[in-house]
């Protein structure tokens, strides 16, 4: 056979996919139990047994997001999608948005935003800095808003936003908070009702650990009074929460064909969530970030955020004065098949992005992780 035709089997041989430990900032390693659940045979999607898994995992996401919303699914499509649907269901054009911006994420969610016709206001902290609720208070009271918007975990820059006071400023000058949880949920209490979020989205394949494919997604009270008030249709047809409601809910009307595997995936993840139990879990992710701080200043180096505000899920370390970050990176890949990340946007060059996310999270890989990076920074 020619060895160059596509029709040649060696022209497009059989996946081979190299064995890699996932410590950066998402995808994290998925749990053996749910790639064996994304490996199950499919069931159409209005199979009655497919709807008993949509109630289950309804239940478990809120038991994940700690919150009562009815409106809490998952939404096709990775963290983003959730991020467009968080935005796009409650914005029509001209509405004000206040987005605070401390990195890449919050960029993402002005860029959104504007493309949906909302009139965007920014606050703006330097990346790996937090807000605190007076300076949100002060920009409202210039600007107010119908949405704020702001991320729990910056996984650019490994800061940690708190979320404790910040409803009372927000719905106090009668906005909605909406909050990006995509590399805490999970991973550490995001504690939708008991901080008074009204939209919390994450995605999959950060602390749940499950492949990237769906965005889970809540809505609380006022949320909802505001998209069932709309004017206007909601810009985005696939990620309409009126519609999808339709589906996930009592109807049970065609909207899209859920992703069956990946649904399967998530639920399976978060049976692994709920056997660990929320307080382990989030001990265990703590835990494993400290021994890694530790190891890493141990070693002489420096993190990029102060620890009052230091991310467990996602650590920013400095690459020191003289090294390549990059080709530190790509040793750590090659020679010991660890994958970690470089610094995005204000932060490019500047630092290494480690994740230890749901399954990825465990003390063996912080170990392998610290000793591979001294033989690689030694050679450096
Ligand atoms: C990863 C991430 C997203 C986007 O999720 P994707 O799955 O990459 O679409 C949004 N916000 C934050 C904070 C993230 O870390």
């Amino acid at each position: 056979m020619d060895r160059n035709s596509p029709d040649s089997p060696e022209w497009f041989p059989e996946l081979q996919n190299p064995p890699r430990l996932l410590l950066g900032p998402g995808p994290s390693m998925v749990h053996p139990r749910v790639l064996r659940a994304m490996a199950s045979p499919l069931v159409g999607h209005l199979d009655p047994y497919f709807l008993q898994i949509m109630e289950m995992t309804k239940k478990l996401l809120r038991y994940v997001f700690g919150t009562q919303n009815d409106l809490t699914v998952p939404v096709s499509g990775t963290g983003s999608a959730a991020m467009e649907a968080a935005l796009a269901n409650v914005i029509e054009p001209g509405d004000a948005v206040l987005i605070c911006i401390n990195g890449y994420f919050g960029l993402r969610l002005a860029d959104m935003a504007s493309r949906y016709g909302a009139q965007v206001r920014t606050i703006e902290k330097e990346w790996g800095e937090v807000f605190e609720p007076d300076e949100i208070q002060a920009a409202l009271k210039t600007n107010p808003a119908k949405v704020v918007a702001i991320v729990h975990a910056e996984t650019s820059t490994g800061a940690r936003q708190p979320l404790a006071g910040l409803a009372g400023v927000v719905h106090a000058a009668d906005a909605l908070l909406l909050v990006d949880a995509v590399t805490s949920l999970g991973g550490l209490p995001v504690e939708v009702d008991q901080n008074g979020i009204d939209i919390c989205y994450s995605g999959t394949q950060k602390c749940l650990s499950c492949p990237p494919g769906l965005g889970p997604i809540t809505f609380g009270p006022r949320a909802v009074e505001v998209l069932v008030g709309r004017k206007t249709q909601v810009a985005n047809w696939y990620l309409d929460m009126t519609m999808i409601q339709k589906y996930w809910g009592t109807e049970r009307t065609y909207h899209h064909t859920a992703p069956i595997s990946a649904n399967f995936a998530l639920y399976e993840g978060l049976r692994i969530v709920a056997e660990e139990g929320l307080p382990a879990r989030y001990a265990r992710h703590e835990r494993n970030a400290r021994r890694l701080w530790d190891g890493l200043q141990e070693m002489g180096l420096e993190l990029h955020v102060p620890e009052a505000h230091r991310l467990p899920s996602l650590t920013t370390v400095c690459i020191p004065e003289g090294v390549d970050g990059d080709v530190v990176r790509r040793r750590l890949l090659d020679e010991y098949r660890i994958e970690i990340a470089g610094g995005l946007g204000a932060l490019k060059g500047k630092v290494w992005r480690i994740g230890l996310m749901g399954y990825s999270s465990q003390p063996e890989n912080v170990v392998l992780l610290l000793a591979a990076l001294k033989e690689c920074l030694a050679g450096a």
